[in-house]
């Protein structure tokens, strides 16, 4: 199948100064206005230490393995994303990391996610707590019919915290979520008046509330305009000095704007992984070159 890489035959790097919309969008993102704040060697720390160590993961829906083998290093305070052709596990990797295929009946995990000399699947491990470690943003931004304030107040009441706190958290995360200037005023107005962009920021300020360690977050922006994908875009960079993030995305370019390691999976496989600019400038695999010069995807 014939991507748009493959028509301009540039590279997602050198084409990562636009917002991979197509040029007659009318919604596209100027150049300059982005141009020179996504180079993934900017933001990248060679000597990041390891925040979870993946080794021998595989996964079964029942009777069905859908990752072999996997094996990667989560690096602290970077953006890792993940990238490869539909169907091939991207998601279910990404549950994996904070067990949220649990929830799946019938599914099966073997191997080991060491974080902080843990491994995530030892079964004293309590699953709640390392789903707030562990935060999670979906491809659909999944606001609660509850007002802006509440939904990021949500865990806070869970964890029990006094007034003051959640008072001073939900702010806290919404700054932190690039969101707070737009909605001061309307806190306590449902959650579902505001825009699909607006929405997705909030449900990050909802993860973050609980101040996570990682954030997982499948393709974030796949529901979203190219103005509030380049938002999502930048709020991702800041927060990765915080925050360590694993981001699914099937937008090379956005892999290429955001992340400092890329995954690159096949069939249940993670065929390559190095750093970002690696992957798409020298990869080492005959198939990811395919993939991400667009030969198949
Ligand atoms: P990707 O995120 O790369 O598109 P997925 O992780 O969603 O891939 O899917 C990997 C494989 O697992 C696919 O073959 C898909 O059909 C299968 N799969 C995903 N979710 C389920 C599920 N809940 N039950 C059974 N199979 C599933």
């Amino acid at each position: 199948m014939e991507t748009s890489l493959n028509r301009s035959q540039q590279s997602p790097i050198e084409q990562s100064g636009a917002s991979g919309a197509p040029a007659s969008d009318p919604t596209a993102v100027p150049e300059e206005k982005v141009s020179g704040e996504f180079d993934p060697r900017k933001n990248l720390n060679p000597d990041a230490q390891t925040k979870i160590q993946i080794e021998n993961l595989n996964f079964y829906y029942g009777a069905k393995q859908a990752l072999y083998d996997v094996a990667l290093p989560i690096r602290e305070h970077q953006v890792t994303a993940l990238i490869g052709p539909s169907g091939c596990g991207k998601s279910t990797f990404l549950r994996t990391l904070n067990r949220m295929n649990d929830l799946i009946p019938g599914t099966r995990t073997e191997g080991e996610a060491i974080m902080d000399g843990r491994n995530i699947y030892d079964s004293a491990i309590d699953v709640i707590s390392l789903r707030q470690r562990i935060g999670m943003v979906f491809q659909r931004a999944n606001p609660f019919r509850k007002s802006i304030f509440d939904n990021v107040a949500y865990g806070l009441h869970i964890q029990r915290k006094s007034r003051e706190a959640i008072q001073e958290t939900v702010e806290q995360s919404l700054r932190e979520a690039a969101l707070w200037d737009e909605v001061k005023d309307r806190l306590k107005t449902s959650a579902m008046g505001l825009s699909g962009g607006q929405q997705q920021r909030l449900c990050i300020a909802r993860a973050l509330a609980v101040r996570p360690e990682v954030l997982l977050m499948d393709e974030p922006c796949s529901a979203l305009d190219p103005i509030a994908t380049l938002k999502i875009e930048e709020l991702i960079t800041d927060l990765s000095k915080e925050y360590t993030i694993v981001i699914v995305t099937h937008n090379m370019q956005q892999a290429a704007r955001v992340s400092q390691y890329t995954g690159f999976f096949l069939v249940g496989k993670l065929i390559e992984y190095a750093q970002t600019v690696d992957i798409f400038e020298r990869p080492k695999r005959k198939g990811t070159e395919d993939y991400v010069s667009g030969r198949f995807g």
